[in-house]
């Protein structure tokens, strides 16, 4: 019987607890959008992983929303962006409906909070609002249903070259990567919430180095690149590509990483997506787009420049 009330009396407590701190910090409503890949990706390994690191910072009260599947009508998806703080994008598939890129535009314009990873640079490369949103993407579904629609008339790539971003409109080429290995990750800008007290230079796991992605590149601040090593990868661009970039659009921001690979035919673990390298950047840059600040501490597993750092329970 004691035992009985003493277990009621902790459950009282860890209740009150809860409660004490709920009320101290709310939680960030955010919206993790996802329901379509194309044949490379998989969003249905890729979007659980990104909700369960969202919910790991207990700063965000994360509503998954799916579109229809490939092929469905789309008529009805309609989410309503303006109930969040930001949209997590994990897709690359159908278009939306006009309306709802319409009031997609209007909540990034009055201040809303985009997060873009890896597959989702190739979504919808003939929204040319989306494609501000995002700087630069690409290859992107051809109305044939072939990839590569993104090509030179999408605008220029960008570069890091001595110590600043260039806009490089007239070498041809349009996007590729390597062969996925792990790539060291340099930080650029460290001044930015996202980037403060991040390392130097960090080694990521076993992900593809987007390469010459293409877009109006308006408003950008590219936050990391990474150089493929030529000596192993003979046809990498030996070009500094971005890897995280901070973009603000109309009034909202935008933080987008190319970092995140993971392929239909992948079991687990899924190495570039349980790196602690692309959770946290994930994570603040998550708050970051909803807030424009980031609270959250440097963890101790982040990876060196010399060691990646996997996170596999
Ligand atoms: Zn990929």
């Amino acid at each position: 019987m004691l035992r009985f009330n003493r277990s009621l009396t902790l459950a009282a407590l860890a209740l009150v607890g809860a409660a004490e701190l709920f009320a101290a910090v709310p939680m960030t409503k955010v919206m993790l959008l996802t329901g379509q890949s194309s044949k490379y990706h998989d969003w249905t390994k890729s979007a659980p992983l990104v909700k369960s690191y969202l919910d790991q910072t207990g700063l965000f009260a994360v509503d998954v929303v799916t579109t229809p599947p490939a092929g469905a009508d789309m008529a009805g998806f309609n989410p309503k962006f303006a109930d969040y703080a930001a949209i997590v994008i994990v897709y690359e598939g159908a278009e939306w409906p006009a309306a709802t890129k319409a009031a997609f535009v209007a909540y990034m314009k009055k201040g809303g909070g985009l997060v873009t990873i890896h597959d989702t640079d190739n979504a919808f490369p003939f929204w040319p609002e989306w494609n501000e949103m995002i700087g630069v993407g690409g290859w992107g579904m051809k109305p044939d249903g072939g990839i590569g629609a993104r090509n030179e008339s999408w605008g220029p790539k960008l570069r890091w070259r001595d110590g600043q971003v260039i806009f490089d409109a007239t070498t041809p080429g349009n996007a590729t990567h390597p062969a996925r290995h792990d790539f060291p990750v340099v930080t650029r800008t460290a001044a930015h919430p996202v980037m403060q007290g991040i390392p130097a230079s960090w080694l990521h796991a076993n992900d593809e180095i987007y390469s010459q992605l293409r877009g109006p590149a308006k408003n950008v601040r590219v936050l990391a690149t990474a150089l493929a090593d030529k000596t192993r990868f003979p046809t990498a661009t030996g070009e500094h590509e971005p890897m995280l970039m901070a973009i603000s659009y109309g009034q909202g921001r935008v933080f987008h990483s190319t970092l995140g690979h993971v392929g239909p035919n992948d079991k687990p673990p899924y190495t570039s997506l349980v790196c602690a390298g692309f959770i946290v950047t994930l994570q603040r840059g998550t708050e970051w787009a909803a807030s424009g600040t980031v609270t959250q501490t440097l963890p101790a597993d982040f990876p060196t420049a010399e060691k990646t750092s996997l996170r596999l329970k």
